[in-house]
């Protein structure tokens, strides 16, 4: 049996606490008001521990006074129904191959299933979300075909229903936040018809963050940040140097849409983007209330690539 705490036991554990909050004091002043888009993928979104640490960071950022928008994937739990209903998942240097039938299925798994459950989780931690994709509101989230190329040959491939996004009509969004609600973004946009387009998470976070003026979009995942050609993460990238990576393919797969977006929102004027490793719990309040970074910051730094 643990022996039972003494009076000065507990006088350490709360003068800690109490250290703990004044350290935050300038971090939390720092964001308040801000806006945070947080790419909610990868790991952190498979493991119960992780995904409720990472709701925990959610509703405190939010309690706190930071505008949180959480944008989900959900990309293996699309291809594990699918694979159940007897479609076999493709992908293009990262992006799903999107028929009419697995359309329907990644409408079903992202908004009726990811979107809701993470509403709901955020709401037992005392926290007040609404999910939405791109079909709600009159649709807010608009995209076209996506024109994509073979990056070897410049052929066209032919993706199915795989959007880019064309306009974030953001007023949704802002009306959400300022009414005290957490919007959870699913990634399923709408095209000139409403009808849905499957569009990739990363890039509908990088396209809402830029919406919103955001100052921080951060991308949990499932490594330990953006690796260079020794295979080592590096804890900041130019994005020279990364669009250099991209062309070369040390970024490959998965990898390829989040540098991708990582350097879009830089454009669009976020003012800090990370690629954070979602294996470390409470990656978020590491992020934003400690020095302590998880992951790479990808800069706008005027440095030349390195060889
Ligand atoms: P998410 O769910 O976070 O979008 P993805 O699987 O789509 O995760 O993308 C992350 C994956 O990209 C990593 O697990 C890794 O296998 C792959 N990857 C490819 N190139 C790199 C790289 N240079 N640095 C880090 N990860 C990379
Ligand atoms: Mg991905």
């Amino acid at each position: 049996m643990a022996p039972t705490p003494t009076a000065v036991d507990l006088d350490l554990a709360a003068r800690a606490r109490v250290a703990a909050l004044v350290e935050a004091l300038p971090y939390v002043q720092r964001w308040a008001g801000q806006t945070v888009v947080v790419k909610y993928g990868g790991a952190a979104q498979v493991s119960p521990e992780l995904s409720q640490a990472v709701m925990e960071d959610v509703v405190l950022l939010h309690q706190v006074g930071v505008n949180v928008v959480l944008c989900h994937g959900g990309g293996p739990t699309v291809s594990e129904l699918g694979k159940r209903l007897g479609i076999v998942p493709r992908f293009v240097d990262g992006l799903r191959v999107t028929d009419e039938e697995t359309m329907r299925v990644a409408q079903q798994v992202q908004v009726g299933l990811i979107s809701r459950d993470i509403a709901a989780a955020i709401g037992r931690r005392g926290g007040r979300a609404l999910g939405l994709s791109g079909q709600d509101a009159g649709g807010w989230l608009r995209a076209r075909l996506y024109p994509y190329t073979d990056r070897v040959t410049g052929a066209p491939v032919d993706l199915g229903r795989v959007g880019e996004v064309t306009e974030v009509r953001a007023q949704v969004l802002r009306d959400l936040l300022h009414d005290g609600i957490i919007p959870v973004v699913a990634p399923v946009a709408v095209d000139e018809q409403l009808d849905a387009l499957n569009v990739n998470a990363d890039a509908v976070a990088t396209a809402v963050a830029g919406a919103l003026g955001a100052a921080r979009l951060i991308f949990l995942t499932d490594v330990d940040g953006i690796r260079g050609p020794e295979g080592t993460p590096v804890p900041r990238v130019s994005r020279h140097q990364l669009d250099l990576w991209i062309a070369t393919g040390v970024v490959t797969g998965g990898m390829i849409p989040k540098a991708t977006a990582c350097l879009e929102a830089l454009s669009a004027g976020v003012g800090r983007v990370t690629v954070a490793d979602g294996r470390v719990p409470h990656a978020l309040l590491l992020e934003l209330l400690t020095d302590r970074g998880v992951g790479t910051l990808v800069e706008d730094a005027p440095s030349e690539p390195q060889p």
